[in-house]
C-alpha cells in the first residue's frame, strides 16, 4: 500500500498544499483529506509513521485555536475591517481554491454573503467542500467543524443562516407534492422495470438493487450511465454519471456497446463518466466525500456504488467487529443521502450482495447484506433474481410510495431491454 505520509515536500505539514496521492494516482487538498489518509497509513505501517502523525496533529490543534479566535471576532464585530485582518492571518493559504467556474461561483457568492463570513472562513469552508449553501444546511454542525477547522458557534450561525436562506422549514403538502410531480427520472431501458418504478427510476433517493452473482446490478449500474445522458425527452437527465467501483468489474467496452446500441456517440458517453475505483472500505468513503465538490463542477446527475458494503464485509471480518462496521456503513450511507439533500436532481444507486441465511428453510434463503442498516438508509430497494436465459427479475421489495410488483427485463448485447 502506498504510505499517505510520503509527501512530496518532505513531510511538512502545510494544510491547503496539493499532496499527491500514490495510491488514488491524483491530488488531494491537505487537510482533512490527508489526515485520513494518514490514519489509514498508520494500520499498515503503525511504527514508521507515527511520529509524522503527531506533528499533523499538533498543527490541527493550533488550527483550532485560531478559528476560536476568528469565531470570537466574527460574534462582536462584523465589518470590512476584520475581513481585512482575516486575510492577513491567513496569507498562507494559496488562492488556488477560489478560482472556480461561473457555475460553482454563483454558489459560492452565496455562501460568501451569509453574516459574518470573511474571507478565511470562506477559505476554510470551501476548502473542506463547503461551497453552497445546501452543503452548509444539510451538514451535522459535527462533521462541518471536523472537516473545516471553525469553530462551533460559527458553524451553528452559518448553518441557521443558510437554512433560513434555502427557506427551509415546514412547507405544506401541496408544495411537496409539486415537487414530487415534477421529479426527474432515469429510463432503465426496459419499459416494464421503468413501470415498477413509476415511470424510471427517480432522483431525490437512494436506491438499492440487491441480488446474487450475474443477476444483472453491475449490468444496469452500466446502462443507467449511458441513460442519464440522454435528453429529458428520451428518458435522461442531460447529466453525467459518476461510477464508484469497489470490485473491479466496470468495463468500458460495455458502456461502448451500450452506447451504439442507441445509436449514440461512445466517446462522447464515456467521457461523461468520471470513473473512481475504491480499493478499500475507507477509499470509497473518501471518495464519495470528495464527489461532494465534483457534483455542480461535472453537472453529475447519477451516482453508482458498486457495490455498497463488499470492502466492508472483507474488511471487518469476525463478530467482534460487526457493531464498529454497521457503524461506518451507517455513516457512509448518510453521507450518500446528504448528497440527495443538497442536490435533488441526483440519482444515487447503490448494489448490494446477498448473504445466506443458513436458518432459512422454506421461501426465499438470501437476504440483503448489511442488515437494517442498509435497508433503512435506501429509499427504495429491489431484490432482482435470475429468469430464464438473459432474463431478469426485478422484486419491489420496498418503496415509500410504489405497490410491492416485479417486473421482467432482459440483459443484451446492447443493454438492458424489455
Ligand atoms: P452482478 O449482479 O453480479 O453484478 P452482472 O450485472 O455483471 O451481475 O451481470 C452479468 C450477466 O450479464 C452475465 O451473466 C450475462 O448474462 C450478462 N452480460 C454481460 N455482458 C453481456 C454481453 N456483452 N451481452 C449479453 N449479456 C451480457
Ligand atoms: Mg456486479
Amino acid at each position: 500500500m502506498a504510505k499517505a505520509s510520503e509527501t512530496d515536500n518532505g513531510g511538512q505539514s502545510d494544510i491547503g498544499a496539493p499532496y499527491y496521492c500514490q495510491e488514488c494516482k491524483r491530488n488531494h487538498t491537505k487537510g482533512k483529506i490527508y489526515k485520513e489518509h494518514l490514519n489509514f497509513a498508520r494500520f499498515e505501517s503503525k511504527n514508521e509513521e507515527s511520529i509524522e502523525i503527531e506533528s499533523e496533529s499538533d498543527e490541527l490543534e493550533l488550527e483550532d485555536q485560531h478559528s476560536l479566535e476568528e469565531e470570537k471576532d466574527i460574534l462582536t464585530e462584523m465589518d470590512e475591517e476584520e475581513d481585512q485582518n482575516e486575510i492577513e492571518e491567513d496569507e498562507d493559504f494559496d488562492d488556488e481554491v477560489l478560482t472556480l467556474d461561473s457555475d460553482k461561483s454563483v454558489c459560492v457568492d452565496a455562501v460568501k454573503k451569509l453574516p459574518g463570513v470573511g474571507e478565511a472562513t470562506l477559505k476554510k469552508l470551501i476548502k473542506a467542500g463547503f461551497s453552497s449553501l445546501e452543503s452548509i444546511a444539510y451538514t451535522p454542525p459535527s462533521i462541518i467543524q471536523e472537516e473545516s477547522g471553525l469553530g462551533d458557534k460559527t458553524t451553528a450561525k452559518l448553518i441557521k443562516a443558510s437554512m433560513d436562506k434555502l427557506d427551509i422549514g415546514f412547507k405544506s403538502a401541496e408544495d411537496v407534492w409539486e415537487h414530487r410531480r415534477n421529479i426527474a427520472r432515469i429510463t432503465t431501458g426496459s419499459q416494464e422495470l421503468d413501470n415498477l418504478f413509476g415511470g424510471g427510476i427517480e432522483t431525490g433517493c437512494v436506491v438499492e438493487f440487491f441480488g446474487e452473482f450475474r443477476t444483472g446490478k453491475t449490468q444496469l449500474a452500466h446502462m443507467l450511465c449511458v441513460n442519464v445522458q440522454l435528453p429529458r425527452e428520451d428518458g435522461g437527465l442531460n447529466g453525467n454519471a459518476l461510477y464508484i467501483d469497489t470490485e473491479g468489474t466496470f468495463r468500458p467496452e460495455r458502456i461502448i456497446q451500450m452506447a451504439e446500441g442507441l445509436d449514440l456517440d461512445h466517446k462522447k458517453i464515456l467521457k461523461n463518466i468520471v470513473f473512481g475505483r475504491a480499493y478499500n472500505s475507507d477509499h470509497q468513503i473518501l471518495l464519495i466525500k470528495e464527489a461532494t465538490n465534483l457534483i455542480k463542477e461535472k453537472n453529475i446527475k447519477l451516482i453508482i456504488v458498486d457495490s455498497l458494503i463488499g470492502h466492508f464485509r472483507s474488511e471487518y471480518v469476525g463478530r467482534g467487529t460487526l457493531a464498529n462496521r454497521q457503524q461506518t456503513i451507517n455513516t457512509h450511507l448518510h453521507d450518500l443521502l446528504r448528497l440527495t439533500d443538497i442536490f435533488p436532481d441526483l440519482c444515487i444507486i447503490v448494489t448490494n450482495q446477498v448473504q445466506s441465511k443458513p436458518d432459512v428453510f422454506y421461501g426465499n434463503p438470501t437476504v440483503a447484506a448489511g442488515g437494517n442498516i442498509v435497508a433503512h438508509g435506501s429509499t427504495i430497494r429491489v431484490y432482482l433474481r435470475k429468469g430464464k436465459g438473459e432474463q431478469r427479475v426485478a422484486k419491489m421489495i420496498d418503496a415509500p410510495h410504489l405497490p410491492e410488483g416485479e417486473a421482467v427485463f432482459s440483459i443484451t448485447e446492447n443493454g438492458i431491454t424489455d
